[in-house]
């Protein structure tokens, strides 16, 4: 039976080399049937998983660490090579990623407990790792409010207030109230932020609320019967800055429009947008009609290639050029819109329309689809598809069917 591994980072959040005394090393097969190695230390500077937050990385004696857990008060390290039992070990952990988690995990505090202070919600959910921050919580916000709890959270950073872990006694625990997420079991640790929040925790934070940065919500959205916030802090808030500031600018140069105006621009440009699409709408229709006007009436079969028409104009076009002719009609348009194979003879695929006034269309378009490796079906007046084949097959074969 091991003893309880000491965490050197419940002492000191900032430590990020140390030694200890390897306890035992451990070989175990992963799911890909590499052997790894498990060791226990005496002491360790690696925060295991815990609370939502993902663990710290880094190495021992030089070996990148692969995983970190805590089971029963005893961190075990993963590691792809083996280590003495007995002998001291110097770890280091990646302490920037450590930072950035210190600075995120505080700022969640300030903001969860300001929210529960003003709005009486409870944090039920948070998720802390190297991309993204969510905190869940069992209650709505308005717009207003999310701003307000920024504007109270930065507040609190700014006054630069201590960050107090410490483990109280069963009575002082008793007496104290504090947020949990669940019910806790063994040794208690209250984080502290005077007058602001006071919450169990067993995560590494910074020592003073100054060393957040900026605490920004970054979006909320309803989740199970609740809320759910993006937030980011400190350098983390930064480069989300940078980025969207960067694309701000590029948006503000296409567009020619001032930083603080880009949105009224990107809404004229949306409308002017509409209102081209409504005068081609016109203009297309206009086209269609003038293109039907130029087919020969008569009472033969007819069968048309367009290169121009659009997929969803050929409906339209379709109704119009039935109502020129007597016959049966089929217009083709190629289904690739690649213009050097516009105007060819090889074979391609087409979608089709096939229509007459008088005639059921149903079986000339089965027959069609059965010749051209087809597919397709419509109504009596009107039937649609695609089919594969060269022009000539494909206007002998309306020519030639026996109507
Ligand atoms: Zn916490």
């Amino acid at each position: 039976m091991s003893t309880n591994t000491i965490k050197l980072y419940d002492e000191d959040s900032y430590l990020s080399d140390f030694s200890a005394t390897v306890i035992s090393c451990t070989s175990k097969q992963n799911d890909c049937q590499e052997t790894l190695y498990e060791v226990i230390l005496s002491a360790t500077a690696f925060f295991p998983e815990g609370g939502g937050q993902a663990s710290d990385t880094g190495t021992i004696n030089g070996i990148p660490v692969i995983e970190r857990q805590e089971k029963n008060e005893i961190i075990y390290h993963t590691l792809t090579s083996p280590l003495t039992e007995g002998e001291v070990i110097s770890g280091s952990i990646n302490n920037t990623r450590r930072f950035d988690f210190m600075q995120q995990h505080t700022g969640e505090h300030i903001l969860s407990g300001l929210v529960y202070k003003s709005l009486g919600y409870h944090n039920v959910g948070f998720k802390l790792g190297a991309d993204t921050v969510t905190v869940d919580f069992n209650g709505t916000f308005t717009e207003e409010d999310i701003r307000r709890m920024e504007e109270l959270a930065n507040d609190t950073v700014f006054q630069n207030i201590p960050v107090i872990a410490v483990y109280p006694d069963k009575e002082t625990l008793n007496a104290l109230n504090y947020r949990s997420k669940k019910e806790l079991s063994g040794a208690i640790r209250i984080v502290t932020i005077n007058g602001v929040d006071t919450c169990a925790c067993c995560a590494p934070h910074v020592k003073s609320t100054g060393e957040v940065g900026l605490i920004k919500v970054t979006s909320y959205q309803n989740y199970k019967g609740g809320t759910r916030l993006e937030l980011q802090c400190g350098k983390r808030a930064l480069t989300d800055y940078n980025k969207k500031e960067k694309n701000i600018q590029n948006i503000s140069v296409i567009l020619s429009a001032k930083i603080y105006e880009t949105d009224e621009a990107v809404k004229r440009l949306k409308d002017e947008k509409l209102s081209l699409e409504a005068k081609l709408t016109t203009i297309s229709v206009k086209l269609l009609s003038y293109k039907a006007d130029s087919i020969p009436s008569g009472e033969e079969p007819y069968t048309l290639f367009d290169y121009e028409i659009q997929d969803n104009q050929l409906r339209n076009y379709a109704n119009l050029v039935k109502e020129r002719r007597n016959g049966i009609v089929g217009i083709f348009i190629p289904s690739a819109k690649d213009s050097s194979i516009l105007e060819t003879d090889e074979t391609l695929e087409y979608r089709y329309v096939l229509c007459a006034k008088a005639v059921d269309v149903r079986p000339i378009g089965a027959e069609l689809n059965r010749s051209f490796l087809g597919r397709g079906g419509g109504s009596r007046e009107m039937i649609q598809g695609s089919i594969t084949g060269d022009r000539k097959a494909i206007a002998d074969f309306l020519k030639n069917y026996n109507y």
